[in-house]
């Protein structure tokens, strides 16, 4: 990680070093956090972050679910994205607003522990390779009824640590989550797209996360006059596709060239997925007049 000079911390713009918190913060326990994923890039008109408005929609929606009443506005979190973002003096960051029960209670009903807020930014580059080599989990996607899939809960990370550790020592790229089901879930920071006979599937919005870089990409391809169905994927017809990519906001559009054994579209990253990609690099670096209302500038 590339450290920067200021967090932004309950509402103070603190050291990089001073931004601490206590041992016993309910959130280190239990996982009681909610947070976001975010870039800003570098346009033409100055550094503009990507789809702000619907990353803090989830992130207040992620906060309901823990009963967790954020202490700020959405207003006063905007400012705060955009001004550490200039004091920090950054043309492109990713961005990690983070919100949790702190100090003050144990146990496992978090209520009546501190809220505490952060928000921290540094130049994060690419996340995942060119293109990647995959391997179906053996762990499961969190069951829908064990948890709110739409929210972006701490906790819920380590279904996707556990995928990620065995998945290094398969010596692949990533993994992608099956869900109780047997069908194509997500990756553990990415949802997944495949395309057969030039039409595109995700999985539905059932065991997943509601990616804002999933949305774009349908509104893209819709746009684009291209056919886009979310419905449950099996693992047979994710093998069988013709091209296969993973989104999201740390990984962007990444293809898959390989799942398992079997190689995809010759190790290539396929047409459409080479379309999409072209299309969102150019709207979030502001080169689309289009879709300007996604980007909210710095200035
Ligand atoms: N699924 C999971 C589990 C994630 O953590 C992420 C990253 N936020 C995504 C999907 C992609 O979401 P987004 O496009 O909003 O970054």
């Amino acid at each position: 990680m590339t450290k920067t000079k200021y967090i932004w911390f309950n509402e103070k713009f603190v050291k990089w070093e001073r931004a601490k918190i206590h041992v016993l913060s309910h959130a280190l326990h239990y996982g009681s956090g909610v947070f976001e994923g975010i870039r800003c890039y570098e346009t033409l008109k100055g550094s503009a972050v990507f789809r702000l408005k619907e990353h803090l929609d989830r992130l207040w929606n992620s906060a309901r679910c823990l009963e967790m009443k954020i202490p700020f506005s959405k207003g006063e979190i905007k400012d705060a994205i955009l001004k550490i973002i200039k004091l920090n003096k950054l043309k492109e960051c990713y961005i990690r607003p983070i919100v949790f029960y702190g100090y003050g209670k144990m146990g496992l009903n978090p209520k009546g522990a501190k809220i505490d807020f952060a928000i921290a930014v540094w130049p994060w580059g690419k996340y995942l390779k060119e293109k990647v080599k995959v391997k179906i989990s053996k762990f499961m996607r969190l069951h829908p009824k064990s948890v709110f899939p739409f929210a972006k809960v701490s906790g819920y990370y380590v279904n996707s640590i556990f995928a990620s550790l065995d998945c290094q020592k398969s010596k692949v790229d990533e993994v992608i989550l099956l869900d109780y089901k047997g069908c194509v879930a997500e990756g553990p920071g990415e949802n997944v797209f495949i395309v057969k006979n030039k039409k595109i599937f995700t999985p539905k919005l059932e065991s997943v996360l509601p990616g804002i870089t999933r949305d774009s990409v349908i509104k893209i391809a819709k746009d684009e006059k291209m056919e886009v169905f979310e419905k449950d994927i099996s693992a047979k017809e994710l093998k069988n596709c013709d091209e296969a990519f993973f989104t999201g906001t740390a990984a962007e559009i990444t293809p898959i060239y390989q799942i398992d054994d079997k190689i995809i579209n010759g190790g290539e990253i396929g047409p459409i997925t080479k379309i999409l990609q072209e299309k969102f690099y150019k709207i979030v670096h502001g080169e689309d007049e289009k879709y300007k209302k996604w980007l909210t500038f710095v200035k």
